[in-house]
């Protein structure tokens, strides 16, 4: 009998869903699943380790579900002898293998792997079909249909209409306690005596220590900590988590979100990007979640306003914008900031305790939460004229919920004003005073947070007023900044010298001769 030609269906790292478009398109009987672990994707920029171990190990999991689940699953690992090292060579190298008569695979997340995709047909000489990524609020149309026409985009309207598209905390058509937003009231700093729920911690399974061993010994250029790893990689895990961080995280989520403090790595986060980005979770099922702990009168407005706003509205909106924007948007700088990383960034050795505090979590856990990412190594970046391009590609190797459609926008957008304002109105740069006022990492510091020059002042301190002097041309203009502007020209010309002389001290100090060397 004549075995009938079948349908190839590559699913991505980030892909690892149920319900995705292309299975849900497909039948399982007509069709084979092809899964990659390939070097250029884990190789093009040097992923942390817990990052690697994550994304192979959740998609070997997958894998296997999807077998149980009656999908014939070829999966290429990356030690596989043949293994051609890019998806291409690993699409083509499966039509070989199998009698196939078209590929149907989910739009990918990432500019650069879409365009891939796009070139199978006449690549490979075979009919391809890109489903719809359904997996996300907004569409890539209606994000461009909102953009449309307005000079500055704003996430707050953004995501009013995904308030009102969802109708999550909804009371009618007005938002749920007479307020759509709640920011005002989360911007609490925590103390060092408040109890913080620990993480919950997930034991490797053999897939997932078999993975740990492969990632250990194949890739030599990586960096972090791949000991310790505790992260979920199936989605009944990631479910696990959400349940977890509902019942610990989310009642103090709101009040606490802007918080740092000296050894505590998660506070009340949540830790789901990583399962989200990925597919385990979806967007609408964690604020629903949400949403029916404030109703159940289990977390306050705060909180799960807060929370919610994160996912349907700045999630949602850095990816309309990523979207929007590309291919050119990852080339922007709009300060024309080409200094490299501080060396420091590879290794977590400064004097600065915020920095280490931030780099030091993230090469342990390839985790720091929002502010840390924003504030503290963001900021710092920021102040010294760091390139945008090179802060990119720290934030995309570092994180282990790190993906270009959301990674980039809020790191050359939001944290280095590489796009010039399109995500935020102003530049997020400050002194030593913001992470004093929302840490206590000063406390136990080297540096003198109150002092602006000098062997003992902080050096956030000096490079925020030569951040904003050597920029005057581009952001004097800035309604936003016009106070900070008028403070610099009221400055007595010789501590504005003194000033200018100390930050320029620091930046000749900084040692960026050996950066990534260190991986
Ligand atoms: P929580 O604090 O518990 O927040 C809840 C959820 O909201 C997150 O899981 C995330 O899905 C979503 N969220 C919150 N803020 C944002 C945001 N600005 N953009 C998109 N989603 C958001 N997030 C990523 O998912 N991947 C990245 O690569 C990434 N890179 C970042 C780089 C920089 C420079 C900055 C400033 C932020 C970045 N973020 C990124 C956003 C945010 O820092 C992380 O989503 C968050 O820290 C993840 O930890 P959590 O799950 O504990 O978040
Ligand atoms: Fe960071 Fe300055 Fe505070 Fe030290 S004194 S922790 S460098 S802000």
């Amino acid at each position: 009998m004549k075995t009938m030609s079948k349908t190839l269906i590559p699913i991505f790292a980030d892909q690892l869903s149920h319900g995705l478009s292309s299975l849900a398109a497909s039948d399982p009987e007509e069709a084979v699943v092809l899964m990659m672990e390939v070097a250029h994707e884990a190789e093009h920029v040097p992923h942390h380790s817990k990052k690697l171990i994550f994304l192979f190990s959740a998609m070997r999991h997958f894998a296997k579900e999807l077998g149980e689940a009656g999908w014939t699953v070829d999966y290429v690992e990356m030690t596989d002898a043949d293994n051609s090292g890019d998806f291409t060579g690993e699409v083509e190298r499966a039509l070989k293998r199998h009698d196939i008569s078209q590929i149907r695979v989910c739009e990918p997340s990432v500019y650069r792997v879409l365009q891939l995709v796009k070139g199978w047909e006449a690549e490979l000489d075979i009919p391809v079909s890109i489903t719809f990524d359904d997996r996300f609020i907004a569409t890539k149309d209606e994000f461009a249909d909102w953009a449309e026409g307005r000079k500055q985009f704003r996430m707050e309207y953004f995501y009013r209409e995904m308030r009102r598209k969802t109708g999550l905390l909804m009371d009618g058509d007005k938002p749920e306690g007479g307020q759509w937003n709640f920011d005002k009231e989360n911007r609490k700093p925590a103390k060092a005596d408040m109890a913080f729920p620990e993480p919950l911690r997930f034991q490797p399974d053999p897939i997932t220590q078999d993975v740990i061993e492969m990632v250990k010994t194949r890739f030599k250029t990586r960096l972090g900590n791949a000991d310790g790893f505790f992260w979920a990689v199936t989605r009944d895990g990631a479910l696990e988590a959400l349940d977890y961080f509902l019942d610990h995280g989310l009642p103090s989520f709101g009040d606490y979100q802007d918080a740092m403090i000296g050894g505590e790595s998660f506070l009340f986060h949540s830790l789901l990007s990583p399962y989200l980005n990925a597919g385990l979770l979806g967007p609408l099922e964690i604020c629903k979640a949400v949403e029916t702990r404030y109703l159940a009168g289990d977390a306050p407005i705060n909180a799960a306003e807060g929370y919610i706003r994160q996912i349907i509205g700045w999630r949602e909106y850095v990816r309309g914008i990523y979207w929007l924007e590309m291919p050119d948007y990852v080339e922007r700088n709009h300060l024309n900031a080409t200094r490299a990383l501080p060396d420091f960034y590879w290794t977590g050795e400064t004097d600065m305790e915020c920095l280490k505090q931030s780099i030091g979590q993230t090469l342990e856990h390839a985790y720091a939460h929002h502010i840390q990412r924003l504030m503290i190594t963001g900021n710092f970046a920021l102040l010294i004229g760091a390139d945008p391009h090179a802060v990119h590609e720290w934030y995309l190797s570092v994180y282990i919920d790190a993906f270009e459609w959301v990674e980039l926008p809020n790191t050359l957008g939001m944290s280095q004003f590489g796009d010039g304002g399109l995500l935020g109105s102003k530049p997020y740069a400050s002194s030593g005073s913001y992470i004093n006022r929302m840490s206590d990492h000063c406390g136990s510091c080297r540096y003198k947070v109150k002092e602006r020059v000098g062997e003992n002042a902080c050096p956030f301190n000096s490079l925020y007023w030569h951040f904003m002097d050597r920029n005057k041309d581009v952001l004097k203009g800035n309604n936003r900044l016009a106070m900070p502007y008028r403070n610099l020209e009221k400055m007595d010309a010789e501590v504005r010298q003194s000033l200018m002389d100390q930050a320029e001290g620091l930046l000749e100090g900084l040692n960026t001769s050996k950066a990534k060397s260190y991986i």
